[in-house]
């Protein structure tokens, strides 16, 4: 127990404190890498000395250049190379680093305007506003439209920024079972028609609004959102809808837009579109796209674009280079070719990974692929021997998961290549080995 200075409690005390305590701080070399290198394919960790206590290391001085499995560069935009970094240099020298302001005073620059503009585009709505950071587009826009006597129906994986705003929103909150349509329904049914399931349609709806909130690709099980039903269901039961793309616009889908492209469906059954910018773009922030008049509601009153300095020139700079190599306005179909070599690169891993017999959870077109380990401590033996094998991969353990469902996470890349997915399959399936990862009870595929 800590020692208490004038009665005071610790300052820092709290509930997960057990987990830093005693599970991560004996595992703590599996993370903290300052990394030394464009988190591309490839990328350079600074080799550390762990100490035996406290969250401070000393660095060695040398370096280790990994295969990079666990950065979200799903089309290959992190690798400075091409239009992307020259747009984003040039605008470095034209705006600075920062534009010092908000968007409502003068931190709006043209670039901001065009991004917004080209957003909207990509997506085929009417409108998008964007934002410095995608955690705090869910976490301060949500409770600029909820409030209390609002519900929330929230898949149960959600991410932390999705849970954050709900709670600020002040809105009552009800968990569906993760991507469990019936259950979602269930919780519908229940809380739009007050009394008997026989009454008339519309007898009386007990909450100011109801909104579902979900995503695309979901970031520790690699699950796709099951769409056109959910769509069905909020069109039935007259309850608005979030869809968080983070993980999946660019990185599914034909045009690389999201999983409202991947299931075919018309983005305006969305109301709001909410991704960002750090996966597939290769850049930072985040952007919510929906009706004009939504948008122009959110200009207005989100506490992030009146109170949060507007995203950097050169972030947005990136950002609308790549808009405009998915779009084709190049001309040289490159983004096509990335949307295709990452759907390949994904189909072929994973079917590579239940043929080695490892529980990989998610959908097949899914890139990011959790391989299940059930305990922390066999995750940080995988993390460990997969980095002294130059892979870097990513440990998951509770509370980002359930506590006995801790997972390696991969994601990967339109810029592997076939060459370096068969170079870590082959040392995954040795780990598996070495380490006991092979849960499958599948039946291996033929060769
Ligand atoms: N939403 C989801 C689903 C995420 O996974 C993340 C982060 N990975 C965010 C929002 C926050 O985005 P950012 O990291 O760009 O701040």
């Amino acid at each position: 127990k800590e020692e208490n200075r004038d009665g005071y409690p610790p300052l820092y005390d709290r509930f997960s404190s057990f987990y830093s305590r005693y599970v991560y701080r004996r595992i703590k070399d599996c993370w903290n890498y300052p990394i030394c290198s464009v988190p591309g394919a490839e990328i350079v960790l600074k080799n550390r000395i762990t100490r035996d206590s406290g969250w401070t290391f000393e660095f060695t001085g040398e370096k280790t250049k990994c295969l990079n499995l666990g950065s979200y560069n799903y089309l290959g935009f992190a690798e400075p190379n091409g239009p992307c970094a020259e747009f984003a240099i040039e605008s470095l020298h034209k705006y600075g680093v920062s534009t010092g302001a908000t968007r409502q005073q003068y931190g709006t620059c043209d670039l901001h305007v065009e991004l917004e503009k080209l957003t909207a585009e990509f997506l085929g709505t009417e409108d998008a506003i964007t934002f410095g950071m995608g955690f705090a587009t869910n976490a301060l826009n949500i409770p600029t439209f909820l409030s209390s006597g609002c519900l929330v129906l929230s898949d149960e994986k959600n991410h932390a920024s999705l849970i954050l705003g709900i709670k600020l929103s002040g809105a009552t909150v009800k968990v569906f079972k993760h991507n469990n349509v019936q259950h979602l329904e269930k919780l519908l049914k229940e809380n739009i028609y007050y009394g008997q399931p026989n009454q008339p349609k519309d007898h009386y709806k007990p909450w100011r609004k109801i909104l579902i909130v979900v995503e695309g690709v979901y970031s520790m099980e690699g699950s796709i959102v099951h769409l056109p039903d959910i769509i069905a269901l909020k069109k039935k039961y007259k309850a608005y809808l979030y869809l968080d793309e983070a993980h999946s616009i660019g990185a599914l889908g034909k045009h690389g837009r999201g999983v409202v492209d991947y299931f075919h469906c018309n983005p305006k059954d969305i109301d709001i579109l909410m991704g960002t910018f750090t996966k597939s773009f290769g850049s930072a922030g985040g952007y919510i796209a929906g009706s004009k008049k939504f948008i122009s509601f959110l200009r207005k009153h989100s506490y992030a674009a009146k109170y949060a300095t507007a995203m950097a020139p050169p972030v947005a700079a990136q950002i609308i280079a790549v808009l405009k190599i998915l779009m084709n306005k190049d001309g040289t179909n490159e983004g096509q070719k990335r949307i295709m070599q990452l759907a390949r690169n994904t189909r072929y891993f994973r079917r590579r990974l239940a043929q080695i017999g490892v529980i990989a959870y998610g959908n097949q077109d899914s890139p990011v692929v959790p391989i299940l380990g059930y305990l922390y401590s066999k995750i940080a033996m995988v993390v460990r021997t997969l980095i002294e094998h130059k892979i870097a991969t990513v440990g998951v353990g509770y509370p980002a998961t359930p506590f006995l469902e801790a997972r390696i996470r991969i994601c990967l890349s339109a810029a592997h290549t076939k060459e370096q997915l068969d170079y870590a399959l082959d040392i995954i399936e040795k780990v598996a080995d070495q380490i006991g990862l092979k849960y499958s009870r599948k039946p291996r595929d033929p060769k």
